[in-house]
């Protein structure tokens, strides 16, 4: 079938409260941000320890503009820094493997991965709630896609068990901590199958790095971001010398991408050396975590997740955007997360280490406020 024209698309769009407008910020995305010329107090990023306003990365990547310049101006494979090998050395190092590769986004890198690892003729077994870089990177590779019910290890086994002779070549791949839900993936469940099945595993640590230990034995392949709690832009993956070998020579995003530029580069190595060496952020970020769900489900919210992303589920496109419209009115910048990006409509919160009790208490009491406002009773 013809697709309907832009225009008529745009419609609909709008129709079903879907269209997407851009909320420009004129500050740093820190635990306040300055919005539309005010201060909000910031629960929609991924900068969980506020490191990209941390001295020592932002030295590190001013020192790494004069020494290599802004872009890394081709793809590693012509032009590679030290640099680049310096931050590879360290991330396989804290992922306990034996080689690692940096991408120029963590899209990519899913996209370069799972395209490369499997094709026509394999079979993938995903989470129903994997990212879209998953996702995007499983259509790409033309295997075989099963997905299978969200954290579900009894789904999960069924299909392994259904085709357990059809194919050769099996991946089970799973976010670690879910981007919009806050939830673990069962890692140790999972790996427990490998005693029965054959597969390999694939994790996307990217809103777990720095949060969670996830390195288990038996997982194959650990992918992550350099853009989330590393404060800064890029993807990686970890794992034994011949995947990384073979990833050099054959993953599309990373083979054919201009390199990590450098700033971006030296501002990840720093903040990797931070989150290793600072323990106490975790424990600051883990605070203030419990502190918010727990404030927020005294008021009658029925948040989910156990980690540093609470999502409220409301469901329906215009009420999510109503309650953001009304937070922002409180001086609060909470983001709705609508369809394709998520199956139900909700309000993404996410906690920073840096946030102090003040603000998150000032966040509660806009919170009910605006429940009071909408007249919800109990919400979620
Ligand atoms: N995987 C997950 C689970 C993500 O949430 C994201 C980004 N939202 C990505 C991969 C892509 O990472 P990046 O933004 O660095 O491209």
């Amino acid at each position: 079938m013809k697709k309907p024209d832009i225009i008529q698309q745009l419609g609909e769009l709008r129709n079903k409260n879907l269209f997407r407008e851009f909320r420009t910020i004129s500050s740093s995305c820190s635990n306040v941000v300055k919005f539309k010329d005010k201060e909000y107090i910031m629960l929609a990023s991924n900068n969980y320890f506020g490191l990209n306003t941390h001295p020592e990365v932002i030295s590190a990547a001013k020192d790494a503009l004069e020494k290599y310049g802004t872009g890394n101006v081709a793809s590693r494979l012509i032009v590679n820094l030290d640099l680049h090998e310096k931050l590879e050395r360290e991330i396989a190092k804290y992922k306990k493997c034996q080689s690692a590769l940096v991408y120029s986004s963590g899209y990519a890198t899913n996209l370069g991965i799972i395209s490369s690892v499997v094709g026509k003729g394999d079979l993938i077994l995903s989470d129903e709630l994997n990212h879209a870089s998953i996702i995007d990177g499983c259509r790409l590779s033309k295997a075989d896609i099963i997905v299978y019910k969200h954290c579900n290890v009894n789904d999960l086994e069924n299909k392994l068990y259904e085709f357990k002779t059809k194919y050769k070549k099996k991946i089970v791949v799973t976010d670690t901590i879910f981007s919009m839900d806050g939830d673990i993936a069962p890692l140790k469940d999972i790996l427990n199958l490998k005693k029965k099945y054959s597969f390999t595993f694939m994790i996307d640590d990217a809103h777990a790095t720095g949060i969670i230990d996830t390195n288990l034995k038996g997982i194959d392949i650990h992918m992550g971001t350099l853009s989330k709690a590393l404060a800064s832009q890029g993807g990686f993956v970890a794992g034994n010398k011949e995947l990384i070998d073979f990833l050099r020579s054959t993953s599309r995003s990373f083979m054919f991408s201009t390199g990590l530029s450098p700033a971006n580069t030296a501002s990840a190595l720093a903040a990797l050396r931070i989150i290793k060496k600072e323990k106490s952020l975790r424990l600051r970020l883990l605070r203030n975590v419990s502190y918010l769900r727990n404030g927020l489900r005294k008021l009658g919210f029925n948040v989910g997740g156990e980690f540093q992303i609470i999502p409220l589920i409301i469901g329906d496109n215009k009420k999510i955007m109503q309650f953001q419209k009304m937070l922002e009115n409180e001086g609060i910048f909470v983001t709705g997360i609508r369809p394709p990006t998520v199956q139900t409509a909700r309000l993404r919160i996410s906690v920073m280490a840096t946030h102090t009790k003040e603000q998150l208490d000032k966040a509660l009491e806009s919170f009910e406020k605006v429940r009071r406002k909408l007249g919800l009773i109990c919400v979620g």
